[in-house]
């Protein structure tokens, strides 16, 4: 599969040619000032690397077009003609609400975009002129939009909720996003395979440190919060953004000094950051050099630059309750070795601790990580080289095969898949029984579950939580090695826990509490979760589904509330009846009981 990936911005234009058999760049370029007709083209094509000058070059249509006239070309270019292109990948930078994965693009799908121009009014605009011009040449070639934002659609309302008025968050729209995921997800997951840990078990900080700059703390997986909001102006110094400001200074700038929206807004983008404190350049390089030749306001740049870094790396290690690694990318992270030893400074205390001659001189694999962290730390310190483009490609790669394995299972959908819905339980361990009931007392059966062997006892517990208590929890037996809590986020709330999402056993770093029985009461140390939702299959119906153990799907509930059911863990075993296991407060939003029915909807991944 070829895949060309666009990246419009609004004075540039960037592409790149993949031959996914082997992830190889055929072809690479660059066009900046676009717009103009001092245009600069720069370009590689099988390792020769070229540059044009001066060019007019007035807009993407003619961007693309030189692009175009690179990568095709039968006696220089990679390929010899335009249909040797299977798909383009579109760098899309906003996908709102409405995209959590990047997308095949249709007339609705751009349309959508479109309707996003609004949160991302300098860069939506590009992306849409550079998709419209790739449909319009390259007719019957599937277009994707993979999005800045959708990496980071995990993010929990209470990190993505600003502190305004709830209705400017109903009627407006007001939230935070964040951008820079396609980054962050690119160099978490080097991250996971340089550590030889799954992706889903480890717990990332990711540093994206380039002329935009942000901060990721990422959770089993999945994005919890981000420093960039509803725009890319929140969160870091930047090279021009100012990050995070007291929005009072600019209520006070335009009420007092009479600084109008549109000069405060070329204030805040273009003029602040490393380039307004400084007042040298937005460039690192720069300033790292007139730092050493003791220019002071270079210095205060840089300080104040690494101490937003270091803020933000310790209030997600407070967000994520734990930290296996941080992770430095983009121009400044990936090459600037002191600007990651004042970002660390001070964080032994945390596990967090550098090796100096490391982080000097960091020492790439193959695969583009360094690890310049002591050999010591509690923490790693990666140095991961992003490839953005390479990204887009996949995940581009990714949804155009998921198209063509959605409609394979499409013709074992109608086999339907009956629901069982948990309430709140325990599963207990021996001692955990004894100590709650007696030695003496056996647990009586009150009922059959449908997996074979399991019952619910008449004997219930209490679940007493910091924030209140839960009486007559039941107890599914038989008993395991290590007791666990499943509660919904509903009763979350009432006991004052907040429980993670995880698959039922998967226990490490998850909260504890206390279990009350008639004669006595156990602490639990860990083991409280929101049980993700999962199938139970046999071996028999994975093959009917043609589904493999921990594949993720989506289920469609056709009820009287229909709605899809996304990230549906699926579980194998032998003593397995089909069926999905939901919680109440996901039965209830779909108005589901014990026996309701969903059918397979599409893989959404699998190993
Ligand atoms: P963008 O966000 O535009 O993709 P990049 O990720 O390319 O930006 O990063 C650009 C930044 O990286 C600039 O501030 C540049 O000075 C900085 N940079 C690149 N190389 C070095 C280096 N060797 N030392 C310090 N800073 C560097």
């Amino acid at each position: 599969m070829r895949i060309l990936v666009i990246n419009c911005g609004s004075s540039s234009l960037k592409y790149d040619l993949f031959d996914m058999a082997a992830e190889t760049n055929l072809a690479a370029g660059g066009i900046d000032r676009l717009g103009s007709a001092d245009a600069v083209h720069k370009y590689s094509v099988r390792g020769v690397e070229k540059k044009d000058e001066k060019l007019n070059v007035p807009d993407h249509a003619a961007g693309l077009k030189l692009a175009l006239s690179v990568v095709v070309d039968p006696k220089s270019g990679a390929l010899s003609r335009l249909s040797e292109i299977d798909a383009v990948g579109h760098r899309a930078v906003h996908g709102g609400t409405k995209f959590t994965t990047a997308v095949e693009i249709s007339d609705d799908v751009l349309e959508h975009i479109k309707s996003c121009t609004p949160l991302a009014p300098l860069h939506n605009p590009a992306n849409i002129a550079g998709i419209e011009e790739c449909r319009r040449l390259m007719p019957g070639v599937p277009q994707v939009a993979v999005f800045d934002t959708t990496f980071h659609h995990t993010i929990p309302k209470k990190a993505y909720l600003y502190g305004l008025p709830f209705e400017y968050f109903k009627d407006f729209g007001i939230r935070r996003f964040g951008f820079h995921g396609t980054s962050h997800h690119f160099v978490a997951l080097k991250a996971a395979t340089h550590l030889r840990k799954p992706f889903a078990e480890l717990k990332l900080i990711s540093c994206h440190l380039g002329n935009g700059a942000s901060v990721c703390a990422i959770d089993y997986g999945k994005s919890v919060d981000t420093t960039m909001g509803m725009t890319p102006l929140e969160g870091l110094v930047m090279g021009t953004r100012c990050g995070d400001v007291d929005p009072g200074v600019l209520l006070l700038l335009m009420r007092d000094r009479g600084i109008g929206l549109k000069d405060l807004d070329q204030a805040l983008n273009k003029n602040s950051g490393l380039k307004g404190i400084s007042g040298i350049s937005n460039d690192m390089r720069e300033i790292l050099a007139a730092a050493d030749d003791d220019n002071e306001r270079a210095l205060l740049a840089v300080r104040v630059f690494c101490y937003r870094v270091k803020k933000y790396i310790g209030a997600y290690m407070a967000a994520l309750e734990g930290l296996d690694a941080v992770i430095f990318t983009g121009g400044i992270g990936e090459n600037a070795s002191a600007i990651r030893a004042r970002s660390c400074q001070g964080l032994s205390v945390f596990g967090i601790e550098l090796d100096e001659l490391k982080n000097g001189v960091p020492a790439f694999t193959q695969d583009g990580v360094a690890e310049v962290s002591a050999p010591g730390s509690r923490s790693k310190v990666l140095v991961v080289r992003t490839d953005e483009e390479l990204m887009i490609a996949r995940e581009s790669a990714r949804i155009l095969s998921h198209r063509t394995v959605t409609r394979i299972i499409l013709k074992s959908a109608h086999k339907p898949i009956p629901v069982g819905v948990s309430v709140q339980h325990v599963h207990l361990t021996q001692e955990h029984k004894d100590a709650l009931f007696g030695k003496e007392t056996e647990l009586t059966k009150k009922n059959d579950l449908r997996q074979p062997g399991h019952w619910v006892s008449k004997e219930t517990v209490s679940l007493i939580g910091p924030g209140g208590r839960v009486d007559r929890v039941g107890i599914i037996c038989p008993f395991r090695k290590e007791s666990q809590v499943e509660i919904s986020r509903t009763l979350e709330f009432r006991l004052g826990i907040d429980a993670p999402i995880r698959a039922s056993g998967d226990l490490a770093d998850t909260p504890g509490i206390v279990l009350e029985g008639p004669r006595g009461s156990a602490k639990l140390d860990r083991g409280v979760i929101c049980a993700q939702r999962h199938i139970h299959m046999s071996p028999a119906d994975t093959e009917a589904y043609g589904l493999k153990d921990k594949d993720i799907v989506r289920l469609r509930a056709e009820g009287p509330r229909p709605m899809i059911f996304g990230d549906v863990l699926v579980r194998v075993d032998p003593n397995f009846v089909l069926e999905l296991h939901l919680d109440t407060d996901e039965a209830n939003a779909a108005e589901l009981t014990n026996g309701s029915i969903c059918h397979l909807e599409g893989i959404q991944g699998q190993k």
